[in-house]
């Protein structure tokens, strides 16, 4: 007898494999990332294809083989049209796949995971208005790495251990936060000058949701400054 299984899976990739088949790559709430295969999806006839498409949050049905787990079945719960209507939200969220793809390791669980791609799908489906885009992807590659464990410190000083003050602070990449101006000296290569509200902006992003995140208007030079610490922190992390 054939075992099968349900899963609640976000597709973060599909491409064609075989004749008349596909695999998909999907994150899922119960078993983490996982690569499957879809059977005919190919085929103009096919029901499943439209269920199983990036991007979209899908009920799948799980069919347990010998070199792969099939796809049985499929109805997608969210397919986010928000954002496949839109050119710019699409590279954003093709982005942050891209990233998902790279980082994350097959049959890791994690459900906060789960839900944190699923509020940011939702989120960027729904704006209505133009915001920094460029800052939201960002905003979720720094709430990713925390949720995977690399949490910077942005309360006290990586080195004294003093709580951070407004003023003269670096982020030092290499001890994984905020080191204070009388620390300055150990900073070498590994760190970057940091203003006041670029360190607001940075706990702002890391404790508040998506909604409110996406409502925040910064200006150009700390949203990039912002950009810049979450890129160098991400890379010097996974790179
Ligand atoms: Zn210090």
């Amino acid at each position: 007898m054939e075992e099968t299984f349900n899963i609640q899976a976000i597709v973060l990739n599909r491409y064609a494999f075989r004749e008349n088949d596909s695999r998909v790559l999907a994150y899922s709430l119960e078993h983490g990332k996982m690569f499957l295969v879809a059977r005919g999806t190919g085929s103009i006839k096919s029901k499943m294809a439209g269920h199983i498409e990036p991007f979209c949050l899908s009920e799948l049905m799980i069919v347990r083989g010998r070199r792969y787990n099939y796809i049985g079945g499929a109805k997608s719960t969210n397919c986010f049209f928000g954002i496949k209507s839109d050119l710019e939200k699409l590279e954003v969220a093709g982005r942050s796949f891209a990233i998902l793809n790279k980082i994350i390791k097959e049959h890791e669980v994690d459900p906060k995971l789960f839900f944190l791609i699923n509020d940011f799908l939702e989120v960027l489906s729904d704006i209505n208005k133009n915001i920094n885009y460029n800052l939201f992807l960002h905003a979720f590659i720094l709430k990713l790495v925390c949720q995977l464990g690399y949490r910077p410190e942005l309360y006290s000083c990586v080195v004294c251990r003093k709580d951070i003050n407004p003023n003269g602070n670096y982020f030092d990449f290499k001890k994984g936060g905020l080191a204070c101006s009388d620390c300055q000296k150990n900073c070498q290569k590994n760190c970057l000058t940091i203003h006041k509200d670029s360190i607001k902006l940075l706990r702002f992003i890391v404790k508040e949701n998506f909604i409110d995140i996406s409502k925040l208007f910064v200006n150009k030079k700390i949203s990039s400054e912002v950009i810049k610490s979450i890129i160098v922190f991400y890379n010097y992390n996974f790179k």
